[in-house]
């Protein structure tokens, strides 16, 4: 789990916009949110928020910073679609 420090959580809001805030990884899914500089490394220390799993090389998903919890989010991208949507609409969890 990332622990933030003050000054780490202080440079992410001040660089936060509403794209600046999400981060993705894994293969592209070619949504909107699938912005070059904004991806990173596939996670592969933490687990989503939603399944519980460990992120693999090839996961695909997206990290958000938690304002109330000081700590980011991850979640593959289907069980995001999941959180959001309430079921998932194609394919397996880690796709
Ligand atoms: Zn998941």
């Amino acid at each position: 789990m990332s622990e933030i420090t003050d000054q780490e959580w202080a440079r992410v809001w001040r660089e936060s916009d509403a794209i600046g805030t999400v981060r993705w990884f894994g293969p592209s899914w070619h949504a909107s949110v699938n912005a070059p500089r904004v991806r990173i490394p596939v996670p592969v220390d933490e687990r989503c928020d939603v399944c519980r799993k460990e992120f693999v090389e090839g996961s695909r998903g997206l990290r958000i910073p938690c304002g109330s919890e000081r700590r980011f989010f991850h979640y593959h991208r289907g069980c995001f679609s999941q959180l959001i949507l309430g079921t998932h609409v194609h394919g397996p969890e880690t796709s």
